[in-house]
């Protein structure tokens, strides 16, 4: 696409994003299953919404469950899938906390509603595990048939540490069996990185190269985020300058499966030939990376050329999943979720379709979670700087 026809469709998909999507289906796709990929239990204050005697109570600041009630918290995710025809769902904390800053006049909720800085929330795994936990407890065997139906992971984690993978095993220690995957990991996120301070992620940086090494012994996917190229501050495509780490991850750990969130898309990312760059990716790996569509990817780049996102869904069958990164806000969950309707009436097909809504993500996912013994240690040479025969 020349870049004259590339900026007017960017332009247009921001429009989309204000008003709604204007494009409708020409059948209603509601009886068809959908596995979600992408929610997130809390938000950036690590608060997250829950279900009380039916009715979902909103997250506010400083509210809480007492211990044996966060299990309320799953109740509220549950519920809400219910009421979109949702089967499954891949579930996280959320990594990052807002800091409310001295000089904000109002308290931010959303990572861009102010410039105060972002903190690495490393509570936030924990908050999932306990409400799985209290949702077992006090559900019996019907919470235990339920919980079949999520796939939590472990997020709260600083992707340039070393030591990272060790704080993962912890957590699967203290939880055996609760958590069946990891992510969502940040890696190159635009607006989000920048609030952090110190050192920034990248796929292939050292930390995460040992992260995704375990993930594959252990058979678990990794969720990623890694956006495919820097932010457009105006209307110039920029290079894909970000592919190279995430294909060096790729390369480095073809048993890993990822989940690459968004297809590298974020807002303000402009590159030509998405399709391209994607089809080449799942060329070499399509045995072990699945394309996560949800987010802006969907109304500023698929809506608008749903024949040419077609053709690759279409070529790649097995590798794409949908999700609707709800952030810790269940009330109006279907809308964010069934919005696919469009992409499945260009897709036409319903046994692609049934695979993309949820089968494929069905396929990637484990059916328990981790039980690592008490004495599991990561190799602490593994991809570190320490020499393997010691002076
Ligand atoms: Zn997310």
């Amino acid at each position: 696409m020349s870049r004259e026809a590339f900026i007017p469709r960017v332009i247009t998909a921001v429009l989309l994003l204000a008003c709604a999507a204007p494009l409708t289906a020409a059948v209603d796709y509601a009886n068809v299953v959908i596995a979600d990929a992408h929610v997130h239990l809390l938000d950036f204050l690590q608060n997250g919404d829950h279900l009380e005697n039916g009715e979902i109570v909103e997250k506010v600041p400083g509210a809480a469950l007492p211990s044996g009630q966060r299990g309320k918290r799953i109740e509220a995710v549950l519920w809400a899938m219910d009421r979109a025809n949702v089967s499954h769902a891949l579930i996280s904390g959320m990594p990052f906390l807002k800091k409310w800053s001295e000089d904000d006049p109002v308290r931010p909720g959303y990572y861009l509603d102010a410039t105060s800085r972002v903190v690495l929330a490393r509570d936030t795994d924990y908050h999932v595990a306990l409400a799985i936990e209290d949702f077992k407890r006090e559900g019996g065997e019907t919470a235990r048939i339920q919980l079949k139906r999520l796939y939590p992971c472990v997020s709260g984690f600083d992707s340039t540490d070393l030591g990272a993978v060790d704080m993962i095993a912890k957590r699967m220690k203290e939880f055996p069996g609760v958590f069946k995957c990891i992510g969502e990991v940040m890696s190159r996120h635009d607006d989000l990185t920048n609030l952090t301070t110190g050192e920034r992620p990248r796929a292939n940086h050292p930390a995460l190269l040992r992260i995704f090494d375990f993930a594959g012994e252990q058979r678990i996917p990794v969720s990623i985020r890694h956006n495919i190229a820097p932010v457009s501050p105006g209307d110039k495509p920029k290079k894909p300058l970000y592919l190279a780490e995430l294909l060096d991850a790729f390369n480095e750990f073809p048993d890993t499966t990822f989940i690459w969130c968004h297809a590298g898309i974020s807002r303000r990312i402009l590159v030509r030939d998405l399709i391209g760059h994607l089809d080449r990716v799942l060329a070499d790996h399509q045995n072990h990376v699945i394309i996560d569509l949800s987010w802006v990817v969907y109304p500023s780049y698929i809506l608008q050329d749903l024949d040419g996102w077609s053709a690759l869904i279409r070529r790649y069958p097995n590798n794409f999943v949908i999700g609707s990164d709800a952030v810790g806000r269940f009330g109006d969950y279907p809308d964010q979720i069934r919005i696919y309707d469009v992409l499945f009436d260009a897709l036409g097909d319903l046994d692609l379709i049934e695979k993309l809504a949820s089968q494929n993500f069905l396929r990637i996912m484990p059916d328990n979670g981790v039980s690592l013994d008490m004495d599991y240690h990561y190799p602490e040479k593994k991809y570190s700087r320490q020499p393997i025969t010691p002076p």
